[in-house]
């Protein structure tokens, strides 16, 4: 990736997007905002783009938002869910398969889109601080270990979940849980085209997940709400199953609470956020690429004034319903979860199979459709969730 040095405080750049953080969310922003014609700068704390390998798996919406850039990434796809808990099981079979994806591998392709683009890329760079200029806004940089100055008119934080744009701009900080992944041969049993899921409420109010990467090697992981104890009963788990961690991945992921404003007006300058940066995570899954895409859009199409109103309006809405379906799951015990999947009979199961995560209202509505004492289950979860916080 070709460098081009920050250039404190020149005029010449006054018009210029800076966008802070060269990951999924701030790449794809700068992607779409240097295609639209405004000049773009990307700057990375890290000193090259050499992003850590992670392994995801993300709906078939991905392929929607990336077209050809999809195809360096995939690595697997997964037909099949197998969901257990408590002895019992159920199986899902995808109409649209799932698509594994190494982060190392998309972040280069979503660089060089960027890159040809026409952004710019300044690394080694850290964002320090942001405040109003007479001509907008100016940011305060370290770079190359000195402090030096930068201009804009708009600046993007999509600098993950502890994001240092928001803090200075005024946002709040969002509350984050730890995610912890090992990478682990597959097991004999499991196909490498199917993903599996585990509920067990003593553990995590999450779950655990194993997710083939290819025929021999599988990530398996948790999330759950304390560092310390994740990591102690992911280790039992592992245990628990014979595997053995060969590569540890993890981080802490933003949990969405609430819409986060993506917009905040600074003197006569502009910051917006994308990404984690804005908890832009489906809370019931905690999956953030193709949220943070969507939220990248918007932000891309308000800088471009092409009224990023409907993207964000329909973002706003699908992380919406992932949040009211973790407060319905949030609280749940063995039991509720031993009738959830004792509740997914065949046509239960052909709407998990029909609808896809990243259309949550659609899927919801069938699904209980076809089953409505799911309704009355996830009803019974949001009662306890507010009882329990009363
Ligand atoms: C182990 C693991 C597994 C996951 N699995 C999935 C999955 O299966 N599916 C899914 O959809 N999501 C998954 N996620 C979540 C997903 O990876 C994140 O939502 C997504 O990567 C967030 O991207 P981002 O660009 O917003 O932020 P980040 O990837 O956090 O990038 C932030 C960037 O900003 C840079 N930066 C930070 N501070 C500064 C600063 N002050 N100055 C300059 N640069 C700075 C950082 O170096 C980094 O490059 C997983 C996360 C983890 C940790």
């Amino acid at each position: 990736m070709k460098e081009s040095k920050t250039q404190p405080g020149n005029s010449n750049h006054s018009s210029e997007v800076v966008i802070v953080g060269a990951s999924a969310a701030g790449l794809f922003t700068a992607a779409s905002v240097a295609r639209g014609g405004r000049p773009v700068r990307v700057v990375e704390s890290k000193p090259q783009l050499e992003p850590s390998a992670r392994t995801l798996i993300v709906t078939d919406h991905f392929r929607t938002q990336m077209a050809a850039v999809a195809q360096d990434s995939v690595i697997n796809e997964i037909r099949r869910f197998e969901l257990f808990t408590d002895g019992r099981s159920a199986q899902i079979a995808l109409k649209k398969p799932d698509l594994i994806i190494e982060r190392s591998r998309l972040i280069a392709a979503l660089a060089r889109e960027a890159q040809q683009a026409g952004t710019s890329f300044s690394f080694d760079t850290r964002f320090l601080g942001v405040g109003p200029n007479e001509r907008g806004l100016h940011l305060e940089i370290e770079s190359g270990g000195k402090r030096e100055e930068l201009h804009a008119d708009s600046v993007v934080g999509a600098d993950g979940a502890a994001s240092r744009v928001a803090r200075a701009a005024g946002w709040p900080p969002v509350e984050t849980v730890p995610l912890v992944q090992a990478i682990v041969r597959l097991p004999k049993d499991c196909p490498p085209d199917t993903t599996r899921v585990w509920f067990i409420p003593d553990d995590t109010p999450y779950f655990y997940w194993l997710i083939p990467e290819s025929p021999d090697r599988a990530a398996l992981g948790v999330i759950g709400e304390h560092g310390r104890d994740t990591k102690r009963c992911f280790e039992k788990f592992l245990e628990k199953k014979k595997l053995e961690p060969l590569e540890w991945q993890g981080a802490r992921i933003p949990v969405y609470r609430g819409w986060v404003p993506v917009r905040r007006q600074i003197g006569n300058g502009e910051v917006f956020l994308v990404g984690d940066a804005a908890a832009q995570v489906k809370v019931s899954t905690v999956g953030g690429i193709v949220t943070g895409f969507r939220g990248a859009l918007g932000v891309a199409q308000a800088l471009l004034k092409k009224g990023a109103g409907r993207e964000l309006a329909a973002l706003r809405r699908e992380l919406g319903t992932h949040w009211m379906i973790r407060r319905a799951l949030h609280h749940f015990q063995q039991k509720d979860y031993s009738q959830l999947v004792d509740l997914l009979d065949v046509s239960a199961r052909q709407s998990l199979a029909e609808f896809h995560r990243d259309e949550s209202t659609r899927l919801l509505w069938n699904l209980v459709r076809r089953q409505p004492r799911l309704l009355l289950l996830g009803l019974r979860g949001l009662l306890m969730g507010r009882r329990s916080r009363g």
